[in-house]
């Protein structure tokens, strides 16, 4: 699949537009797990952008490494911004590995906005736990550090070694955390052949899971005309030809919307959104603007998300030739313009069928595990998984987390203890399966058969090796 052949969806989208229990403790069992204490630990840490400390952050995770038995180190690549890699050994260091993502730094909160102060972690009696971070995602980073101690607990061995990274800087745009990271020879030295990173809340039984995210291009047009006194009534006006801009993106805006409204697509990540973000015009007086002139200058910038799957090349003519034409005294100039191929010229799209192995093992362990999983999705927003399918890597973001109002970002953000515990259990069953025997078609081997006494080993296969 070529990069730059177009979509049929989203040359829809662009047709359409152009032709129009209790205990002692008080707590039930699950709210008293220890794993449940160590989560509310983590939470308590206050990794705050945009003044992050990181550094008990760090000394945290090393600490449950140790605990866990498993081996860390840090990697900085920006002062005062460290990568904590935490990583379990396989048994066959060779083959290609898999790794386990979470950023360590978090949102702001506004404590007069929240229930319970957003660092105190505070759990109700529903085992509900307040915190900024606990869907977003240090609940996530610490799933799969509880499911690495409850498989080293019960004798289970990877055949690949399971990198556990933790970044700094994800809500910044993650240039100082996993974009130089996974840019790096310390990350190719790891041979990764899957990642999977953060998803998000699902408020139903069923879980989400993200292969995909928008690309985000962010623009401003920039107009230019003669100024004139206010009551000129004059073609070519540089406000004037602003606002036909605005007039061409907001038509553009409906034509996305009605999509979704029509159902002719599944949802919000299979259209393109392009919200106007700033307006910047007028001669500006020390009590507010002159009232009669019409200025010569006039400006708007545009926040654009586009499906991973676009047409760039129709889409950058629509924005230059369509709704900013030079031949109106308009210039367009770009801010942030992602690319929508990865290193090898293909979509940046994790595949979910069955040519996937590593597809086909994460949707049946889930379902092994009680889990119940949605249709693939279009993230919306960014997140760390981009830097990795850049490399052509295959990314999943998954959280498993059901059953929850999303509250990412938002205030009262909170995890049920139990859903929590559950999300454990569902990442043991992914790690055993992605660092475990299975063959080359992905099929699953049993997952029991996984389990695997130190005096044993030599009796499981070799010869498997998941060829991407
Ligand atoms: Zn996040």
């Amino acid at each position: 699949m070529a990069c730059t052949e177009a979509l049929g969806i989203f040359l829809l989208a662009l047709l359409s537009f152009f032709s129009r229990d209790g205990t002692a403790t008080g707590l039930s069992p699950d709210q008293d797990e220890p794993a449940v204490t160590r989560l509310r630990e983590y939470l308590r840490i206050e990794t705050v952008q945009p003044f992050p400390d990181y550094l008990p952050v760090t000394r945290f995770l090393i600490q449950q490494a140790q605990t866990i038995g498993l081996d860390s180190k840090i990697l900085e690549f920006a002062p005062s911004k460290p990568v904590v890699l935490i990583t379990w050994t396989g048994r066959d260091p060779e083959l290609a590995s898999v790794m386990f993502n979470s950023h360590t730094d978090v949102v702001a909160a506004d404590p007069s906005e929240w229930t319970h102060p957003p660092f105190s972690a505070h759990m109700d009696s529903e085992g509900n736990i307040y915190a900024r971070g606990s869907q977003d995602m240090k609940s996530v980073g610490m799933m799969y550090l509880e499911a690495a101690r409850n498989l080293i607990d019960a004798g289970f061995l990877p055949l690949r070694s399971v990198h556990f990274s933790y970044v700094p800087d994800e809500e910044v745009g993650g240039v100082d955390g996993a974009e130089s990271f996974v840019n790096s020879p310390d990350f190719d030295d790891l041979n990764v052949a899957v990642v999977v990173d953060e998803g998000m809340p699902s408020p139903n039984a069923k879980y989400r899971i993200f292969n995909r995210e928008k690309i985000l291009w962010s623009f401003f047009v920039r107009a230019v005309g003669s100024p004139a006194h206010g009551s000129r009534l004059l073609d070519s006006m540089a406000v004037e030809n602003l606002r036909q801009v605005l007039n061409r993106v907001a038509a553009f805006r409906e034509s996305q919307i009605n999509l979704i409204k029509t159902g002719m697509v599944a949802g919000e990540g299979d259209v393109a959104s392009v919200n106007n973000v700033y307006l910047k015009a007028g001669t500006p007086t020390p009590t507010g603007f002159v009232m009669n002139v019409q200025p010569s200058h006039a400006e708007a910038g545009f926040d654009m998300r586009i499906p991973p799957e676009a047409d760039a090349e129709a889409l950058e003519e629509l924005i230059t030739k369509e709704w900013a034409p030079a031949s109106h005294n308009l210039t367009v100039h770009f801010v942030t313009k992602q690319n929508t191929c990865d290193e090898n010229g293909r979509y940046m799209v994790t595949p979910v069928d069955d040519s996937n192995p590593w597809w086909v093992l994460m949707r049946d362990v889930i379902s092994q595990a009680g889990g119940n999983l949605g249709q693939p999705e279009t993230r919306i927003g960014a997140s760390d998984s981009r830097f990795v399918r850049r490399k052509g890597i295959p990314a999943f973001g998954f959280s498993p987390i059901a059953n929850t109002p999303n509250l990412m970002h938002a205030r009262n953000e909170f995890l049920n203890a139990k859903e929590y515990l559950k999300g454990i259990k569902v990442y043991e069953e992914i790690i055993k399966a992605f660092s475990g025997p299975h063959d080359a078609k992905g099929k699953l081997d049993t997952v029991e058969s996984f389990y695997v006494n130190h005096d044993k080993l030599e009796s499981i296969p070799e010869n498997i090796h998941i060829e991407l």
